[in-house]
This record gives C-alpha cells, structure tokens and sequence, in this order.
C-alpha cells in the first residue's frame, strides 16, 4: 500500500506564525492529497499536552474521530550543536563564522507521547532549554552529541533521526560553517542514520553526487509553518509500506518503510525555486542591485563584488564542493549513484495559479476558490499531478477552470518552467511558465 506523508512541520512554538488550528490542517490535507503528517514541536511542553487532549494515539499515529483517514505523527526538529573542525579546504569560503560551533537542524520522529516525555526529561538531562519549538542540543564535544544520540535512540528503538534540509545553510552540510562528511557530525551514530531530508533548495539529483549519502532513503517534506495551501505539503514524499495483517498504517510501518529503501518516490521543488540554490546577495537598501553566480562563476573567497562581504553561498555550490571533497574521481551531474531513486518535480498548484491568474496575494481568496475547483475532481493535489497530461485536461475542463489556466498546469506537469531569477540570499525563485 503507497502513503503520502510530510513528517516535517512547526507549530505557532517555533515563532513566526499564530496558533496552529488542526481543522485547517486537516482540510488542507484533504485538499493536498496527504494521509499523514508530522505535528510539529512535539517535545515543547504545552503543544505537547495540547496534542495529548486533542488526539488519540494508535499504532503511533495520532488521530481524532473527526478526522476522517487522516493521521499525525509526532515529530520536532532538533538543532544540534558541537565545537566546529574545520575541514582542511574550508579556507576556500573566506571568512568562516567567529563563533566556530557547528549548528544543524534534524527531524526527529516519535512513535509515542511517552517516548516525547522521556525525551523531554533527557533535554532536562543535557541541560537543554525546551522553551521554545525546536530544541537547541548544544554539545561541548561530539562525544558528547554521540552519547546523547544513543540515549535517546535508547528510549525507544522507533525513534527517527533525520538530518533535515541538509544543504541549506543550517542544515548538515550547509554552508554556515561547513564540513564534507556526516562523520564529523554524528560520527559513532552514523550508522544509525537510514534518510536525509532533501530540502527545497535541492533534490535527489543534487544529494545523489555524494557519495556518503548512495545508501540512504531520501525523503523531502515541506518544513511548514501553517497549514497553508502554498506551504503545507509543498513537498512530499510516497511510502510503500507493508500491508500486514491488521492492514492499518502505524508509525512504525512508517519508520519501517523509511529505514528499508521503501521511499516510493519523492515530490520536489525545481532546485531553482528554493531560497538558497544560487551564491548570492540580495538586493536591499543598502545593496542596490542583487548579485547571484553559478558555481563556476563563484568570485574568489566568496566575495561580493558588490558590497565586498561573503556572499550566501548556495546549495549547488556547496553540492559541487562536497561531491568533490568525497570522491577520488568526480561525479557527473545528471547520473544515477547508489540505490534507485525516484521523483517528481513540481511547483505547488497554487503558485501555478496565482502566475496564471497574475492575483499576486498568496494564499488569497479567489485563488483558494480556484483551487479547490481544480482539484474537485481528483483525489487530493498529489493525485492531479499523476495524472496524465491529457486526462487532467480533460477533468479540469469538466471542472470549467479557466482554459489558460488548464494550459499553465499542464505546461508545469510537462515541465515547461523554469526559475529566473533563481532562489539565492533567502528569497525564492520567481516562476515562469511555457519555457525550460
Ligand atoms: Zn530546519
Ligand atoms: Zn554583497
């Protein structure tokens, strides 16, 4: 049986957003085609005890009555921290961060409210502050790190840990402070790693170019902040897991289906989309024009030539220096490493809407309304973008969405688009339809 899932989402405890509201969450998981997804912050106190009156737990899944076919998994993010190695090549990026601690985020999955509990008391242990939605693990060695990964793995074995969005720059091999080996992070819990995150910025074909990750699952969620329809399940991935006797998805199936290669496939942003693609600055009052490069145009050290700091350095580039820093014998981009994988790259349907409609107000109301009338006809966003070009033609038509509406959908499901300017310095890649 194939599964959709996002296992990565904040609550309002991450700051930047209101209170999270479970209906809302649920209608766009109806909407998007999404069978389960992660709570988000569930080791911060009062979320924690909100979704223990909220919910009932089931085979590790949390679920409500009227949430029909729908499920939650416990998930935060933890951002682990220990004293930065810099690697030998690191004098290539200019000047690199004084504070010299190397900072990474991870998902991390719980297969129960008491696992969440120990969890909570094991923070308490390593003196972590669990006051905000995403705990800040700070270790003084990666010793250290490695005990406190063992006994958390220790509290139960159906706890997950997966480095996330890893190579934005706070993620594993990001460019704030970076390293070009996942040993130097995790270094005895290595093994115990079986999936990466993928991240907005990159995609299967950028993490297949390291080595180190050939044996792992990748998986992409949407990292959202609310449960809008541009953010929740932007991306997504499908899991084959077993169906068993008792033919219920639990949340160790899950853990299951993400440690045995079980990844179906995985639903990405165009890299060119993501925040941090390119190296660059962006544009602000006092950096009157952007500047953006690709890996092979990099100025030396990373500086700008505009404002003549060090630029944000991008996923490609730090994806073109890890490959390199790992193998003897370089990668070729567009080439296939290690296990099969497979993925769809897509923008979320809404996005293609507001470009088709030009109603720049994002999620507005005549967009929403446009959007639920396109999806009407099929199970869930997801199931419209595996559809065949003409059938969703023809659907969308029965639908009576707008005809050059239909043509822009059907130009992205073909991969007519393309990103220009692409992501760099935190702001996303601008769509444009109808070229490549
Ligand atoms: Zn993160
Ligand atoms: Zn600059």
């Amino acid at each position: 049986m194939q599964i959709t899932v996002d296992l990565h989402s904040h609550s309002g405890a991450s700051g930047g957003v209101g209170d999270i509201n479970f209906d809302d969450i649920y209608k766009a998981m109806r909407l998007k085609g999404i069978d389960v997804y992660g709570t988000g912050d569930c080791l911060f106190p009062k979320w924690l005890e909100y979704l223990k009156n909220r919910f009932t737990l089931n085979n590790g899944l949390l679920s409500a009555p009227e949430y029909s076919q729908k499920y939650f998994l416990l998930q935060t993010e933890l951002i682990f921290t220990i004293p930065y190695q810099q690697p030998e090549d690191s004098s290539l990026f200019g000047t690199i961060d004084t504070g010299k601690r190397k900072s990474w985020h991870n998902v991390v999955l719980f297969p129960s409210f008491a696992a969440c509990e120990e969890t909570a008391k094991l923070l308490k242990k390593y003196q972590v502050k669990n006051t905000i939605g995403r705990p800040f693990v700070k270790a003084e060695s990666l010793e250290q790190l490695e005990k406190f990964l063992f006994e958390l793995q220790s509290i139960d074995p159906d706890i997950e840990v997966i480095p996330a969005h890893i190579f934005t720059p706070d993620g594993a091999f990001g460019s704030n402070n970076p390293i070009n080996n996942l040993k130097d992070l995790y270094g005895s819990f290595l093994p115990c790693i079986n999936a990466v995150e993928t991240g907005l910025s990159a995609n299967p074909q950028a993490l297949m170019m390291i080595p180190q990750l050939d044996n792992l699952s990748f998986v992409s969620f949407s990292d959202a902040h609310s449960g809008a329809l541009n953010r929740l399940g932007r991306e997504y991935t499908k899991l084959e897991i077993e169906e068993g006797a008792e033919k219920e998805i639990s949340c160790k199936k899950i853990i299951q289906a993400i440690r045995n290669h079980k990844v179906k496939k995985t639903c990405e942003f165009n890299m060119a989309e993501g925040r941090y693609f390119l190296t660059g600055h962006r544009q602000k009052p006092n950096h009157t024009q952007p500047f953006y490069c690709a890996p092979d145009k990099t100025p030396s050290g990373y500086k700008c030539p505009i404002c003549g700091k060090r630029l944000t350095i991008g996923v490609l580039d730090r994806v073109y220096h890890v490959s390199q820093a790992q193998n003897e014998k370089e990668r070729v981009w567009g080439q296939s490493y290690g296990i099969t994988r497979s993925w769809q790259t897509l923008v979320p349907l809404i996005e293609v809407i507001a470009a088709s409609t030009g109603l720049a107000s994002l999620p507005g109301k005549k967009i929403n309304q446009i959007y639920r009338q396109a999806v009407s006809n099929f199970d869930g966003e997801t199931a419209l973008w595996e559809t065949e070009s003409e059938e969703i033609a023809n659907r969308l038509e029965n639908s009576q969405v707008n005809k050059k509406i239909i043509n822009d959908i059907i130009a992205v499901r073909e991969g007519l688009f393309k990103f220009d300017p692409p992501g760099f310095d935190g702001c996303y890649g601008k769509l444009v339809i109808g070229c490549r």
